[in-house]
């Protein structure tokens, strides 16, 4: 999905973990920080180069620098790999001392991903660098009843959190 999705259904996630907690959430960690943590696996490896090809007037997403597209394919197993998450989910654990939960938001988006991207293009490797296995189907997240279903799923999830709010 778009990166605006990813960004807003961990604002979702986060929001939903909150009503069940006792705990208030800390200061500095506001619907922003949900957000960053939603949309980063697509924001490091695509920010610099599409700001660029805009600027430049490149197709960027059809390969018309096919470069810079490598450099984006290879950042992507990174920051799409429930391994590489799964490491550093727990390694925030070991120093802390605490569960990280705005993190989840990173897991949920590459969970998206997989079944949402076409395996011809930006398939979602997990398993990097265990493996750069792919699922051998999904249907891209750009087909609009599939964009517009989503966004509408996640819509009613808000109006939901808001009916159910606490107040107090
Ligand atoms: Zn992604």
């Amino acid at each position: 999905m778009d990166f605006i999705f990813h960004g807003a259904t961990n604002v979702a996630l986060q929001k939903t973990i909150e009503q069940k907690k006792e705990t208030p959430r800390v200061r500095w960690q506001g619907w922003w920080y949900a957000f960053l943590w939603g949309a980063i696996a697509d924001l490091v490896p695509f920010t610099v180069p599409v700001v660029y090809s805009i600027f430049k007037g490149i197709a960027f997403w059809a390969g018309e620098n096919p470069e810079m597209l490598q450099v984006s394919q290879n950042m992507y197993q990174y920051t799409h790999s429930l391994v590489i998450f799964g490491a550093l989910f727990l390694l925030v654990r070991a120093i802390t001392k605490k569960w990280h939960l705005p993190m989840l938001g990173w897991a949920l988006h590459i969970v998206m991903d997989m079944p949402l991207h076409a395996p011809e293009y930006f398939p979602t490797p997990f398993l990097f660098p265990l493996s750069s296995w792919t699922l051998p189907f999904g249907i891209s997240w750009t087909t609009w009843w599939i964009w517009g279903s989503l966004w509408i799923i996640l819509i009613g999830w808000f109006v939901w959190l808001k009916r159910n709010k606490k107040h107090d």
